[in-house]
């Protein structure tokens, strides 16, 4: 006796995107969803499809009437494949259909609450609900598809150059990413908690004092934020980092990486190396650590201009430290009307900008701008030779603290460009697409930043840009912590940060003087970090990694703006799934078991601490 199973009869032969003209004249038997079905004249067809494809499917009306199909059953049609006798040059399996012999219904579908096409227009909260539905939809399957050898060729990619994938775990202690951490509360030990990791940044820091060397996982990370635009409670990271490595060597292996990702999951060839800038220059350059370079527009010090402008509340300005820069919109005196202004102003005002200056060349009186009457003449034409405007342009300008004005204008720049159309659209996840690709690493980030109202109500204090592990660009760390380097970088494509990493602390006294600056006494830094500290007294080897948010560069590379999309079950921004209605209440003893009690709950939007 084999223990074999027979095949059933009802099994599929092919799948419904694979049969073609050489099949024309065999049997065949296709498991799918009835996508559409058509009376021609006594004739009823039908669309099967499955997630390689739709075959049509020709049935007799005596079977079409004993088989009682509709929209999305699953079924099992048998018969002959046959010439078209209209082929369909569109679709893959065009010419050819199934001439129906049986059909069998294996489940019968209720009318689903949306239609399951592409480019479906319906509510984000219906699909979710439905996400079955949704994700049966081609559009959705090509996504997951395109997630899924987009991943693998990443794994691949790492593996062929001696990384090993290594899993952290789940529940932790609190991670330092700066977000609020998840916490499960601990049956066994009442009263304590797990996190949920916001990255395994400390354990692949610990993996390589072990000796791991070179290490990467696809890494899920858990951050309890008030979900921002496009972002998830939970997402997932390609998580690296490497031993006996300077920038160079992270910036050469993960160029690498893409290069084979892009190449065996779209066969797209990726120009290397890929660009760079530090940090200042993308901020002086673009008002923003994370440039969208597709266009240009880039800001301009306009210092040289005010000295001759005669325009006093600029010049007190860069009297007193503080910039004045612009940007050129090139065509916006005509594009941009004066009715727009005001929402430009908006813009400049969301990022602390108090006022926003706008001159069109070449226009008189008060449509040709605020600040017309400091543009005339001599004063003028430097303007225009500073920005490189000229007639039929628009020359907008803000004068603030250096943050300020330059996040003002960078916002401002984006803003523009998406309202005139300037920026290039990805073409696609497929063979030959040209993107634009516009990889970008930003270098030399500031090692800390002044938290003026840090959440807890302390009083104001350092914090670190990227995170407290991440090596200053001086070891000796002198001097003032605002101006102190650090090694940290990021990688920007299309102007999303696609991912940041750094070369690391190693040393234990310096991590310990890293610690001190932000605040942290020693029997907090034992109690968070002991177990860093303590491996960093075991001959730790000087390391750095990366990790790059997968979901982001899975949608960029689709060609989508939303991570959603290429999440097979995603959170809405309240955190919900709304499918299985998660999170949601449990029963008492479940409470019980783990010591929690709570004495009714804050009012709704009282949550919040
Ligand atoms: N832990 C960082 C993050 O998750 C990445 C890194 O520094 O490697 O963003």
């Amino acid at each position: 006796m084999s223990g074999a199973y027979e095949r059933a009869g009802w099994q599929r032969t092919h799948t419904c995107g694979e049969l073609r003209e050489e099949h024309a004249g065999s049997k065949a038997v296709l498991n799918g969803w009835v996508a559409s079905r058509r009376n021609l004249g006594g004739i009823y067809f039908i669309d099967v499809r499955d997630r390689y494809g739709v075959t049509q499917v020709v049935l007799p009306e005596d079977l079409d009437a004993s088989a009682k199909l509709a929209r999305e059953d699953c079924i099992s049609v048998t018969g002959e494949v046959a010439l078209r006798e209209a082929p369909n040059e569109r679709m893959p399996t065009g010419m050819i259909e199934l001439r129906a012999a049986s059909v069998e219904k294996l489940s019968a579908s209720k009318t689903p609450p949306f239609e399951i096409e592409e480019n479906l227009d319906t509510s984000v909260e219906l699909r979710l609900k439905h996400r079955y539905l949704d994700l049966r939809r081609p559009d959705m399957q090509r996504a997951l598809m395109h997630r899924s050898r987009f991943i693998g060729a990443m794994r691949a990619a790492f593996l062929a150059r001696d990384f090993a994938e290594v899993e952290t775990p789940i529940l932790t202690k609190a991670t330092p990413e700066g977000a609020r951490d998840y916490l499960v509360p601990s049956r066994v030990h009442p009263g304590d908690f797990y996190a949920l990791p916001q990255s395994p940044q400390i354990f692949k820091q610990i993996l390589m004092v072990s000796g791991m060397d070179r290490y990467f996982q696809v890494a899920r990370c858990f951050r309890d934020e008030d979900l921002r635009a496009d972002r998830q409670p939970e997402f997932t990271q390609l998580d690296m980092e490497m031993s006996f490595v300077e920038e160079e060597d992270v910036f050469a292996a993960w160029e690498g990486v893409l290069a084979d990702t892009f190449k065996g999951a779209m066969g797209v060839d990726l120009p290397l190396p890929f660009p760079r800038v530090t940090w200042r220059e993308a901020m002086e350059r673009f008002g923003s650590d994370k440039p969208d370079t597709r266009f240009g527009m880039e800001l301009i010090d306009v210092a040289d201009w005010v000295s001759v402008s005669g325009f006093g509340v600029f010049e007190k300005m860069i009297a007193d430290g503080k910039r004045v820069m612009a940007i050129a919109v090139p065509g916006g005196g005509e594009a941009v009307s004066r009715g727009n202004m005001k929402k430009l102003e908006e813009v400049a005002k969301t990022y602390g900008a108090k006022g926003l200056a706008w001159w069109k060349p070449g226009v008189e009186g008060g449509a040709g701008g605020s600040i017309v009457k400091f543009c005339q003449g001599d004063s003028g034409a430097k303007l225009c030779e500073v920005t490189g405007a000229g007639e039929g342009d628009l020359v907008l300008l803000v004068g603030d603290e250096e943050s300020t004005t330059w996040r003002s204008l960078g916002a401002l720049r984006l803003h523009v460009a998406r309202e005139l159309g300037m920026i290039p659209r990805v073409d696609g996840a497929d063979a030959g697409s040209t993107g634009p690709w516009n990889f970008l690493w930003v270098t030399d980030f500031p090692m800390f930043e002044r938290d003026e109202e840090p959440a807890d109500g302390g009083p104001p204090r350092w914090v670190s840009l990227h995170h407290p592990f991440t090596a200053p660009a001086d070891w000796d760390m002198p001097g003032d912590p605002g101006a102190m380097g650090s090694r940290a970088y990021d990688l920007v494509l299309n102007g999303w940060e696609l991912g940041s990493g750094s070369i690391r602390i190693h040393r234990q006294e310096t991590q310990e003087k890293v610690f001190d600056l932000l605040g942290l006494d020693e029997a907090q830094q034992q109690a968070k970090f002991g177990f860093l500290l303590d491996a960093l007294s075991y001959g730790p080897p000087p390391h750095g990694g990366f990790a790059v948010g997968l979901d982001r560069i899975v949608a960029l590379t689709l060609g989508m703006e939303s991570i959603r999309d290429v999440v097979a079950f995603p959170k809405t921004a309240s955190a919900t799934d709304l499918m299985c209605e998660a999170p949601s209440g449990v029963e008492p003893h479940q409470m019980g078991d783990l010591y929690i009690r709570h004495d009714g709950l804050p009012s709704a939007g009282g949550a919040e601490s």
